[in-house]
């Protein structure tokens, strides 16, 4: 199917190539040494030279192409021109070649939303926790997420020079993803995966109700949800606001495609649209399999906190 792509595989294509330019941005900051630290709302909501440099060349990248999807992008930033060598043209020849699925050949530039995390795990980045950073790139239609884009800019950093640094992992709903390699926990052992740095008493209060075998503190709402599909983690909790659209429509994109669920912790799912909050206010439960059992766990407590906010 290489003749006239539908535009979302187009999209997807675009999305790809631009997140690893993304991730190049990233990791060259890294290297430069100044990372151009700001605070937004406070010491754990931070911004840094990557965050602005990466989200300007996906933003302007996609709307040249697109100009007529919605892109929505986590950082503030002016409205000005970028440089021409800010600007990605390439598309994933690989994503080109596949068939769309039938629901969505016939989607309009104009009936698409893109949400934009240009680095998630920006706390993590500058404290040296170079693999949990990501970049996430979302698709929704009809406020669903049909579609993602993860780009891990520092996979495989700790071994060394040979290695090849980073990849790019990616999904379409009733296509399925690719860039990995899916694997699950064993279904007798609950590993929960939650925040490092944005923990509070409801949130260990409700990972320690899951009974776990194993929790593990890591950053970054994408580098949870890989931890999910390569078998790390059976669960990702976090019963507080503080994700938002751009941290979840991408990685819920690839987990759906894949058979998990991400809903708030009430079970109930997060929608996309472009008029929505961008808050997840009631906190975010991801799983790979048995969510039900995930969502029973819950206290009530807990709910009627996220209830509250
Ligand atoms: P974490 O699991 O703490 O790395 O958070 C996943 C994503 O949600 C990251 O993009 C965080 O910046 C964001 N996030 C979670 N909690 C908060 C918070 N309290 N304030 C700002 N951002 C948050
Ligand atoms: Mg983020
Ligand atoms: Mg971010």
């Amino acid at each position: 199917m290489s003749g006239n792509p539908a535009v979302v595989m187009r999209l997807v294509a675009s999305a790809y190539s631009v997140a690893e330019k993304a991730g190049a941005i990233v990791r060259k900051v890294l290297h430069s040494g100044d990372l151009g630290i700001v605070e937004k709302t406070g010491a754990n909501d931070l911004q840094t030279l990557a965050d602005r440099l990466a989200q300007k060349s996906i933003c302007a990248s996609l709307s040249r192409r697109f100009p007529k999807v919605t892109i929505i992008g986590e950082e503030d930033l002016p409205c000005e021109e970028v440089q021409e060598d800010m600007i990605e043209n390439g598309q994933a020849e690989e994503i080109l070649q596949k068939s769309c699925p039938k629901e969505y050949e016939a989607l309009k530039e104009e009936e698409l939303v893109v949400w934009v995390d240009p680095l998630d795990g920006t706390k993590e980045y500058t404290e040296g926790l170079l693999d949990n950073v990501t970049v996430l790139i979302g698709i929704a239609y009809g406020g669903r997420a049909i579609a993602g884009v993860i780009n891990q800019p520092f996979y495989n950093y700790q071994l060394g020079s040979g290695a090849a640094l980073g990849r790019t992992m990616w999904g379409v709903l009733g296509l399925g993803a690719f860039g990995f390699q899916l694997q699950e926990v064993p279904a007798d052992k609950r590993i929960v995966t939650t925040t490092r740095s944005h923990s509070n008493k409801t949130v260990t209060d409700c990972v320690n109700a899951m009974e776990p075998h194993n929790v593990i503190r890591v950053g970054g709402a994408g580098n949870k949800i890989i931890q999910l599909i390569e078998g790390k983690a059976s669960a990702y909790v976090f019963a507080s606001p503080g994700c938002k659209k751009w941290d979840t429509c991408g990685p819920e994109a690839i987990l759906h495609a894949v058979g998990g669920k991400l809903t708030d912790m009430f079970g109930n799912p997060y929608h996309y649209n472009a008029d929505v909050k961008h808050m997840n206010s009631a906190g975010v439960l991801a799983t790979l399999r048995n969510h039900d059992y995930y969502v029973s766990r819950v206290p009530q407590s807990v709910l009627q906190a996220l209830r509250s906010d």
